[in-house]
């Protein structure tokens, strides 16, 4: 595994496991539990998470699947935007802590910008990392100009990572925002690395898979990997998807390869919105 710095100096990994759609669906269940622990005992100990996934049902998995070994994984929450107010993130982030079974969530994020004041949600954040009830706070989809906002607050500063959509097909952030966190050594965790699994069937991915003996998923995550800086977090539901992942990390893509994929998913020439899915 490899590691990037959050920063307070403390090392994540820097391929972690999503759970979206996990902990819906019964005849899954097994499957999704085998997926996290067989993450979690490879290294890739950050698992992505929040209220919104299944109306809690991810959360509630990964509660059960971890049990005992609940220190061995870095967990990252999320508060809806509406629930974001003074009060309702300390009831949203027990909540969630309930259907997790642990007393503390490792990084908790605002799911996106919404209506509610961020000053009183940074206010909440404080409160709950004074009662210890969360180690970090961040942001998720928060575009370039949400983040100078943010900084512009009291105790902005302290944001601890921006989660945003990232793969080939959504280069947009490579224009300003990407760069913008680089040079405030801020941690991007791309989400969607697979853009949902619709890239997989993409000729230059397949192409360069056959060259390498290797899968398009392998190729597209290797990708967001590339500079071991960005943390990126695909979503597998088996533990053979989560193995096919990590294995990813030993791809060596090299600068012709990252032309290649340049030529067919090209970088952005100007600002474009920030995309969410
Ligand atoms: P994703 O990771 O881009 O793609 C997930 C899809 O890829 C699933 O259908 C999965 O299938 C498939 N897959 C995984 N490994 C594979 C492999 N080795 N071979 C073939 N297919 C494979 O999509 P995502 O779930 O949208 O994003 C990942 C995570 O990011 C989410 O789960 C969530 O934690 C986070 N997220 C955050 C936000 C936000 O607003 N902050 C938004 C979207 C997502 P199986 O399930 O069958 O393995």
């Amino acid at each position: 595994m490899r590691y990037t710095e959050l920063p307070s100096g403390e090392h994540v990994p820097v391929l972690g496991l999503g759970t979206w759609h996990m902990g819906e669906r019964p005849e899954k269940r097994q499957d999704e539990r085998d997926a996290l622990l067989s993450a979690v005992d490879n290294g890739m100990t950050l698992i992505d998470t929040a209220e919104m996934y299944g109306d809690g049902a991810a959360e509630e998995l990964i509660g059960q699947a971890l049990g005992g070994r609940r220190t061995d994984a870095f967990i990252v929450s999320k508060v809806l935007p509406h629930h974001a107010t003074r009060r309702g993130t300390v009831a949203a982030c027990e909540n969630s802590l309930r259907r997790l079974a642990t007393d503390y969530i490792d990084m908790y994020l605002l799911h996106w910008p919404g209506a509610v004041p961020l000053e009183e949600t940074l206010e909440a954040f404080d409160a709950l990392l004074r009662a210890g009830k969360i180690r970090y706070w961040g942001v998720s989809n928060f575009d370039t100009a949400d983040m100078e906002e943010l900084l512009a607050l009291r105790g902005g500063t302290a944001v601890a990572a921006n989660q945003v959509l990232y793969n080939l097909a959504r280069r947009g952030i490579e224009f300003d925002l990407l760069p913008w966190c680089r040079r405030r050594t801020l941690p991007v965790m791309a989400y969607s690395p697979l853009e949902q699994g619709r890239l997989l069937g993409d000729p230059e991915l397949l192409r360069l898979a056959a060259e390498y003996a290797a899968t398009p998923a392998q190729i597209a995550l290797r990708w967001v990997l590339r500079d071991d800086a960005t943390i990126a977090l695909p979503k597998a539901g088996t533990p053979g998807h989560v193995r096919e992942l990590q294995s990813a990390l030993d791809l060596p893509l090299s600068p012709r390869d990252l032309a290649a994929l340049d030529r067919v998913f090209p970088p952005p020439e100007r600002k474009v919105p920030l995309e969410m899915i």
